[in-house]
């Protein structure tokens, strides 16, 4: 049996308990339905996978009071007991990471190779935030002159989670388990071209221990179970991945109530690769960043700019390894590009096409969409573009890239810094002082130098400019999860200005 036919066959165990049914919200530890309903379909072949609860403002205001109501004692819980359920949902993840990359890589289109991984990832972001959690509210002593000055960490309250449609359990997991070790308490509003291991992940949390009310999920739309989520009184903070645009809604929603917003948003990241790098490397990395994922990912490199003395071999190297690059069934191991995650994104991601020949630039892979129900595209490589078009300004968000000419550093760092965006930025340079100096003037959160994106959690994650607001990673997440409060103790007897005698 080839390795995509026993996939599809462990696929479709997995999906009965998905078929002909509504997929339920989970809040305060109860399956709960919907008056409206939404279907999820499958990018593969555009067939329903099954209904989904379409939740409402009752809906989230019903999370939002169980959550509210579990959050003392989850937060009054000893961070040793946080760290070992935690741990047991890490474990539990790891037990059915095989049917999470499965389901994940159906509802999604993201090829089977990249999810497993994924999947995995998953456990590693529960894993290393439960060990954190007895230290999280650990502060620091700042002594003055007088005072001694001690500083300590208490979780906000309840937060609301808002992920996007790539890689939906991975993000889920990088926004919940930091929230959950900090002892908040948490609403998510999955999003609703992806909601599938939502549901996988908060089962998997309540069967390894979780309390009931601790986390909730409910699901439905941006405009109305979203929005009532940034709106909710009783949720404190709002972390939230997805694009630019709905960041500015969500702080628009949110200020009434002064949520403190967390924003992991879009990005059009450049790859610069030096006449004096490593040429095979940089080809491998580059290829990597913006074609795997199909695209649909924050820190791709939808742009890679390329020094004068090696543009036109670089360039040749890419076309020739785009026209390699295999399309096809996600679950197959083989495929290296899935189907993409809905029609309408399909016709934006080919929309470029027509707007980068009224541009001028040229289109060296021509990816047009495929003629199955799939939602598949071939992937795409656009040459010789200039700053201004916007192939090289807006976020496509699919396997398409941007290639560039430059002369110098200074020529490089301007076409770099000329987006609206600042999440990542790739360096390639055999010189460590170009490297440096070259990162230093980056407007962007993360600068990877000779490497793709690889990820060490204790490090920050998150952008500049309209890529984001906040990190995440290490502390940074708990700083976002917590309130941090300053005693100052008095040392001895210090002047007091006195008045009124
Ligand atoms: P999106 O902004 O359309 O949707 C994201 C989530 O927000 C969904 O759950 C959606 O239902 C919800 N939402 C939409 N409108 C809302 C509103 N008014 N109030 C509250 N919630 C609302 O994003 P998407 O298309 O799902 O995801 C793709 C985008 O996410 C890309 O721009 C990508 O770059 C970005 N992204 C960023 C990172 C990062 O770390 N910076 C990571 C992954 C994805």
């Amino acid at each position: 049996m080839s390795e995509l036919q026993s996939n599809l066959d462990r696929l479709s165990g997995h999906l009965k308990q998905f078929e002909g049914k509504v997929l339920p919200h989970r809040i305060n530890g109860e399956d709960v339905t919907s008056k409206n309903t939404m279907q999820s379909r499958s990018p593969v072949d555009d067939s329903v996978i099954c209904d989904v609860a379409e939740g409402s403002a009752a809906d989230i205001d019903a999370a939002a009071k169980a959550a509210h109501a579990a959050f003392p004692e989850w937060r009054d819980m000893p961070g040793k007991q946080r760290k070992k359920v935690l741990h047991a949902v890490a474990d539990a993840i790891v037990a059915r990471a095989d049917e999470i990359a499965l389901v994940e890589s159906w509802d999604t289109g993201q090829a089977i190779r990249f999810m497993s991984k994924a999947a995995l990832r998953g456990a590693a972001n529960f894993r290393y935030f439960a060990d954190q959690a007895e230290a999280a509210r650990d502060g620091q002593t700042l002594p003055s002159p007088d005072h001694m000055n001690i500083t300590t960490r208490t979780p906000i309250g309840p937060v609301g989670v808002i992920t996007p449609w790539n890689t939906p359990f991975m993000l889920s997991t990088w926004k919940i388990a930091p929230a959950l070790a900090a002892g908040c308490t948490v609403v998510h509003k999955p999003a609703e071209w992806s909601p599938l291991t939502a549901r996988l992940l908060i089962e998997i949390a309540e069967e390894a221990g979780l309390p009931k009310g601790v986390w909730n999920m409910v699901n439905g739309l941006g405009e109305e179970a979203g929005k009532a989520l940034t709106e909710h009184p009783m949720i404190k903070a709002v972390a939230f991945v997805g694009e630019s645009s709905t960041g500015s809604a969500i702080m628009r929603q949110g200020s009434e109530t002064l949520k403190r917003v967390h924003f992991e948003l879009g990005g059009k990241n450049p790859v610069v690769v030096f006449d004096d790098a490593n040429f095979d490397r940089a080809l491998d990395a580059a290829i990597f960043m913006i074609y795997s994922l199909n695209g649909e990912r924050c820190t791709s490199s939808s742009r890679v700019l390329i020094q004068a003395g090696i543009y036109d071999r670089f360039v040749a190297a890419l076309e020739d390894r785009v026209h390699k690059l295999r399309v096809g069934h996600p679950l197959d191991p083989a495929t290296e590009i899935g189907p993409l995650i809905h029609p309408r994104h399909l016709a934006k991601v080919t929309s470029y096409l027509d707007i980068a020949k009224e541009d001028g630039a040229r289109i060296a892979v021509r990816g047009e969409a495929g003629d199955s129900d799939g939602y598949f595209v071939n992937p795409t490589l656009y040459a010789d573009a200039t700053q201004t078009m916007r192939i090289a300004q807006e976020e496509i968000f699919g396997p398409v890239l941007t290639a560039m000419k430059f002369e110098d550093e200074a020529e490089a760092l301007e076409i770099a810094n000329s987006v609206a965006y600042g999440l990542a930025g790739y360096v390639w340079t055999n010189d460590v002082t170009r490297a440096l100096n070259f990162s230093e003037g980056l407007d962007a959160g993360m600068i990877w130098v000779n490497s793709e994106n690889v990820r060490h959690l204790p490090t920050p994650f998150g952008g500049t400019k309209a890529s984001g607001i906040g990190r995440d990673g290490g502390d940074w997440s708990f700083d976002f999860y917590m309130e941090t409060k300053n005693i100052a103790i008095a040392l001895g007897e210090h002047k007091i200005t006195k008045l009124g005698v």
